[in-house]
């Protein structure tokens, strides 16, 4: 970080200045020129304010030359995250370092009959864990709100028949008992600065997927992973979903160019949904495609046996034997890229 200071600021109110910002833990060196006086921080600047400082009186200007976020920061972390999910026979499942992830299901569980055929479907095309929401953040309160505890019954019932491991969305800290037998986490695009929320999952053991929110910067994507990180759990997976933008042509604008910036500046697996993302199912097969090759490690697609009848996100679902086709192609791009399926 770097700090100009304000012409006419005495030694004295510079010196205090640096005593004050070493006992936040940096050390500063000072370069005192003609015309501008520079203070550079050094080591770990992530629990220094930098608005804070900028409204400082001596502060002219603070350039921060090191993100913001340090647990998540492929810096102090040059290998890829792998992250682990328990299966029900024993061994793993895992997601990242070379291993793509492809998470299938409904946007909401809405019965025993629907969940257990998409859930077998899925398997069979090869897909490594359920999604399915009991619990649905809808725009309109009139809107079908998910099953509840009871699309969670159903939802554990589909992942003890088929061995898949399940994910669903979870809306608040209250829910995360009943959320016992669910193997990841959702935190939805609507939660994503739920700060609250993201420190409790920060003293839980389970992993995490959290979406971006659509109307928030890749970098507050990361200070939210770091949110949950700096609780103690580092088991986060990211996920690009699409944000707003003046276009409507598509439900959001899914953001690839996240994907390789994400991977860039993170360890963490990061996936896809593009589902979410375009919002419209015919596009859902190129938008995986494309989401893989630019180097995301999974993504989470919607499937339903009947999209016309769903009751959420119908529009943007795939039918199982259309997911199928797409796993027969991601095959065949995990084998050319060298990744696990
Ligand atoms: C979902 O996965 O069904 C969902 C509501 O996603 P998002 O939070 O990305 O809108
Ligand atoms: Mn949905």
């Amino acid at each position: 970080m770097i700090i100009a200071v304000k012409r006419g600021a005495s030694g004295d109110e510079v010196r205090e200045l640096s005593a004050d910002l070493e006992k936040q833990g940096v050390k500063v060196h000072l370069s005192e020129g003609d015309i501008q006086t520079v203070l550079g921080l050094v080591g770990d600047t992530t629990a220094i304010d930098a608005e804070a400082l900028q409204a400082h009186h001596l502060v002219e200007k603070v350039i921060r030359v090191q993100e913001p976020y340090k647990r998540a920061n492929r810096l102090f972390h040059p290998e890829d995250t792998r992250i682990d999910i328990p299966l029900q026979g024993g061994g793993t499942r895992s997601i990242g370092a070379g291993r793509l992830g492809i998470m299938a299901g409904p946007c909401s569980v809405e019965t025993r009959g629907q969940i257990t055929e998409v859930a077998e479907a899925v398997k069979k095309a090869g897909a490594g864990v359920l999604r399915g929401g009991a619990f649905k953040p809808r725009t309109s309160p009139y809107s079908f709100q998910g099953l509840g505890c009871e699309g969670l019954d159903l939802l554990v019932e589909a992942k003890k028949a088929t061995g898949l491991p399940i994910i669903s969305e979870l809306m608040t800290i209250n829910q995360l008992e009943i959320f016992d037998q669910v193997d990841i986490i959702q935190i939805g695009a609507r939660n994503m600065q739920n700060f609250n929320l993201l420190k409790e999952l920060g003293r839980c053991r389970k992993p995490v997927l959290l979406k971006r929110g659509y109307a928030c910067t890749v970098t507050e994507l990361l200070m939210a992973a770091e949110y949950i990180m700096a609780g103690g759990n580092d088991r986060v997976i990211l996920c690009e979903r699409g944000i707003r933008t003046f276009d409507t042509y598509t439900r959001n604008t899914l953001d690839l160019s996240s994907i390789p910036f994400l991977k860039r500046k993170s360890h963490l697996p990061v996936i896809a949904d593009p589902s979410h993302g375009t919002g419209l199912a015919w596009m859902v097969p190129a938008m995986t495609k494309a989401a893989i090759a630019a180097g995301a490690d999974g993504v989470i697609v919607e499937v339903h046996n009947n999209p016309e009848k769903a009751l959420c996100d119908g529009e943007q679902s795939i039918t199982p034997a259309v997911f199928a086709e797409l796993m027969d192609t991601l095959k065949k791009y995990a084998a050319i890229e060298g990744k696990e399926l």
